[in-house]
């Protein structure tokens, strides 16, 4: 049976006190809880890691350079967040893609780069408002997706997140028949590029505006196996009812 996952994104949010969270989740998480992951900023990865130890919790990053160290003034390699205990990482998030311009081969060479440091990658995708209204979605994501995903995924190293940009922190989220119709899309292209027995394992994530109210009627789809959750991944007792719903 292919793992559940629930990923936090806290984004640009949080602080060293906001690591009580994790505690407070952890006495919230059902009986046999899906794999849950808590991606805080990097300057809390290694103290996140730190009040994770002993839980179900595991820590990731929100990205990472494609190189393994050098002169890169402020960037985080993936060696360096393995090195904090972290075992995941985003990269190709929308609002990466967006605001530090990058393309899909930066995204490629950088979960090539986490894969090497021994890192999971959650790989993003999703479709622009625009794109969405024009009904150009599947070709964006077919696009997306041939440019992100490196040669090499297997059933552990990779996940792969569909976050819609205009779902976003907008409340906005697609009907569940337009979230089965790219998960299945998205679940057919893994299987042409890797065949069927890797494909057939590798989480999807649905994101963008999964809250405590909606998160059952998402993961009706046979092919989310999870959520990458922005807002509702920042209090314990918001993100646990969304982690509930998928065990
Ligand atoms: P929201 O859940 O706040 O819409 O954010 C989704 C997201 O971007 C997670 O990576």
């Amino acid at each position: 049976m292919r793992r559940k996952l629930a990923a936090g994104n806290w984004k640009m949010n949080g602080n060293a006190a906001s690591l009580s969270e994790l505690k407070t989740l952890k006495d919230l998480l059902p009986p046999n809880p899906p794999q849950v992951v808590i991606c805080p900023p990097a300057p809390l990865l290694f103290r996140a890691t730190e009040a994770a130890r002993g839980t179900d919790i595991m820590i990731g990053a929100q990205d990472c350079h494609m190189q393994h160290s050098g002169a890169f003034t402020g960037d985080v390699s993936a060696d360096l967040i393995a090195d904090t205990g972290a075992t995941f990482v985003i990269v190709g998030h929308s609002e990466r893609r967006d605001t530090h311009e990058e393309r899909d081969s930066d995204v490629r060479k950088k979960a090539t780069s986490a894969w090497a440091s021994g890192l999971t990658a959650i790989i993003c995708i999703g479709e622009t408002l625009d794109d969405h209204a024009a009904n150009n979605t599947l070709d964006i994501i077919a696009g997306q997706l041939a440019g992100s995903l490196p040669d090499g995924m297997t059933t552990s190293n990779t996940v792969i997140a569909y976050e819609p940009i205009w779902a976003i922190g907008t409340g906005k989220v697609p009907t569940l028949e337009q979230i089965i119709e790219v998960h299945d899309f998205i679940r057919a292209k893994l299987v042409t590029r890797c065949g069927a027995e890797v494909a057939d394992m590798i989480p999807l994530l649905y994101g963008g505006s999964v809250k405590p109210d909606n998160a059952a009627t998402i993961f009706q789809a046979e092919n989310v196996d999870g959520a990458l959750v922005g807002g509702a991944s920042l209090k314990a007792t918001d993100f646990a009812p969304i982690i509930a719903a998928l065990a």
